[in-house]
């Protein structure tokens, strides 16, 4: 594939490609795929070379900071930050015994996710996890205690492949649904 910043990726993109810098599957920079402190390294090195590639096309849309109060498109941590709310929020929200239909669904909205993320990247590391071959780590519905667990599993499968922190699972209600004890 060119997708990729890496080895994988041909030498003559790769060496127009900072570190961290993803492609869309159409060559093109995948901002929802790369950090804005990739994206910028990017933009300058395109606008040093004054070239009409896509990267400075792309400088008009730098975001000046990555915090969350800005009006600019999201890079792929701020779509990572509001997406596991939702995914929390989802099992928060879900019934303490599921019905048959209710984990139906679930698995449905599960299956489409994994496919629609719009970090693609991301979403095909997850597809993978999702689906590892000895079944460890197929969703598990029946309950908002199972689900719950489940979710934080996942997060924390993408924690260490970032190399951050894992959450200590026995946590995720208090951080998602209760607030936490005092
Ligand atoms: P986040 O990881 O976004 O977490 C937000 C908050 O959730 C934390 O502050 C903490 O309070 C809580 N939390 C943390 N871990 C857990 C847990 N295990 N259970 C419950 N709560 C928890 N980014 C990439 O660069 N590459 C990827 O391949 C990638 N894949 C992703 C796949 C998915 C499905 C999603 C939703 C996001 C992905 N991201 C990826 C984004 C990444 O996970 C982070 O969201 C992003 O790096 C911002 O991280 P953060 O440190 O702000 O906290």
């Amino acid at each position: 594939g060119t997708a990729r910043a890496s080895s994988s990726t041909p030498a003559s993109e790769s060496q127009k490609l900072p570190p961290g810098m993803v492609l869309d599957k159409d060559g093109k920079p995948c901002r929802l795929c790369t950090s804005a402190a990739s994206w910028r390294a990017m933009a300058k090195k395109a606008s040093a070379a004054s070239s009409a590639t896509a990267a400075a096309a792309a400088v008009a849309t730098i975001p000046a900071t990555t915090s969350t109060n800005n009006d600019c498109p999201p890079d792929v941590e701020q779509l990572g930050r509001s997406t596991w709310t939702l995914l929390h929020s989802l099992t928060a929200a879900y019934p303490t015994t599921a019905s048959n239909e209710q984990q139906t669904e679930m698995r449905s909205f599960l299956g489409l996710f994994s496919k629609l993320y719009p970090c693609w990247v991301c979403a095909d590391d997850f597809r993978a996890w999702m689906a590892h071959p000895s079944g460890k780590n197929e969703p598990r519905l029946s309950s908002r205690a199972e689900f719950g667990q489940w979710m934080c599993e996942a997060h924390n499968a993408v924690n260490r492949k970032l190399g951050k922190k894992e959450f200590d699972c026995n946590f995720w209600e208090e951080r998602w649904r209760t607030g936490w004890k005092d």
